[in-house]
């Protein structure tokens, strides 16, 4: 077996640096409280956003499309044929985001790995700000395509970087709408005008976005009113709708031409009828009302008014993803055990998700959470804090 030593090592090395990610194991249903290696603790590191991922509308729409369509879809949907659910909920999707068409994938990590490869291929040069979301680089690496990184959330440097590459047969500008591990926004009105002096194509994945920003949730270009003014937007259901899949949003020809050509969905069967059905449930619901939407950011103009009373730093956050910055690795790790020995779930992030030297706890809001429950973690977190001196 020497010849897989390797992988030992690869392990002791994580282990040695602090960088072995400890998995925890959650049973039950998720919510603001959940049950996690066996213990009861507040969960502020899942992206259940709105609480969705165990509202009983939601669940009784997945029980029923079981009983209607059963639990596989049987074979990839060009082959097999697509459901009437599927195409309900793409109808629905596109116009929940105001756009022509949209098509859902398995996953918002294959809605990448399929768009980006149709676009472009080795000839064209694809924009990219440094701090884009891995499935974006994957979905670049895989169309072979040549990258140009730009400085994070900096038009400026887009503008000087693109202004070098003019003459470029095709140029896709891709950005995260909100960064996950920082929770800033893009600079989405200056990258369209960059884009539109230079005629690249815009694309912003809006994963973190969906459910959040916008009216009602409707994401990223809803917030900017930018409506028309983006190519294509990608977007994931396994966030905020609290369930799973992703999806591709734009113009007709867009969507026609990735059911032709998205490799994931030519080549993987798509997502359950019970996952379909609870995602048109969702975007039911955000229609209905945007109580959810709102009660989300009440708890974090909350939580974040109160951790920067405190001193915490957590960055340059504009939403409800908080970057409580710690720097170490390995501070952030006894950080992140020390909450969950009180009870509290929130998970410490270091290399390779963030830069050496920038560990963080990064703490998830939702609207499941009650002042009680983030004024009674604050008080853990202000305890910890100053016992490690970082506060
Ligand atoms: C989470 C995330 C994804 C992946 O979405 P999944 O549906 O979980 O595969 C893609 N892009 C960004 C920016 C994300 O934050």
């Amino acid at each position: 077996m020497d010849k897989l030593n390797f992988i030992n090592e690869e392990l002791g090395k994580l282990k040695k640096s602090g960088l072995l990610i400890n998995i925890r194991t959650i049973e039950g249903h998720q919510g603001a409280w959940i049950t996690v290696d066996g213990k009861k603790a507040l969960n502020l590191c899942s992206n259940n956003y709105l609480g969705l991922a165990n509202d009983p509308e939601i669940k009784s729409a997945a029980q029923k499309a079981i009983e209607n369509y059963g639990v596989g879809p049987a074979a990839v949907r060009t082959i097999a044929g697509t459901t009437t659910l599927h195409k309900e909920l793409e109808r629905k999707l596109a116009l929940f985001k105001g756009v022509e068409s949209a098509i859902s994938f398995q996953s918002g990590f294959c809605a990448n790995l399929a768009v980006i490869p149709t676009i472009v291929g080795k000839e064209d040069v694809v924009f990219s700000d440094e701090l884009n979301h891995a499935s974006i680089i994957d979905g670049c690496r895989l169309a072979k395509t040549r990258v140009v990184r730009y400085k994070h959330c900096n038009p400026e440097d887009l503008q000087s970087k693109i202004h070098a590459e003019k003459d470029a047969s095709r140029k896709l500008i891709i950005t995260d709408g909100v960064f996950s591990m920082e929770g800033d926004i893009a600079p989405l009105p200056e990258i369209v005008e960059i884009a539109e002096k230079y005629d690249a194509i815009t694309m912003v994945d809006d994963a973190h976005g969906e459910g959040v920003l916008g009216r009602g949730g409707r994401g990223i270009v809803d917030h900017f009113n930018l409506h028309g003014k983006v190519d294509i937007e990608v977007g994931t259901m396994s966030k905020a709708f609290g369930v799973v899949g992703g999806y591709v949003a734009g113009t007709k020809i867009l969507t026609d031409l990735l059911a032709q050509k998205g490799r994931p969905f030519l080549f993987s069967s798509a997502v359950t009828a019970a996952d379909v059905a609870a995602c048109i449930a969702v975007v039911d619901t955000l229609n209905k009302s945007d109580d959810l939407v709102k009660k989300l950011w009440s708890n974090t103009r909350f939580f974040q008014d109160r951790m920067k009373q405190i001193r915490f730093n957590i960055g340059n956050t504009k939403t409800p993803i908080t970057p409580v910055m710690i720097g170490d690795a390995r501070t952030a790790r006894d950080f992140s055990q020390k909450l969950f020995e009180e009870g509290i779930f929130a998970q410490s992030i270091g290399y390779p998700t963030v830069p050496v030297g920038k560990a963080r706890i990064r703490v998830m809001l939702s609207a499941t959470h009650s002042e009680e429950d983030l004024t009674w973690a604050i008080g853990h977190f202000e305890k910890i804090g100053m016992a490690l001196g970082i506060v």
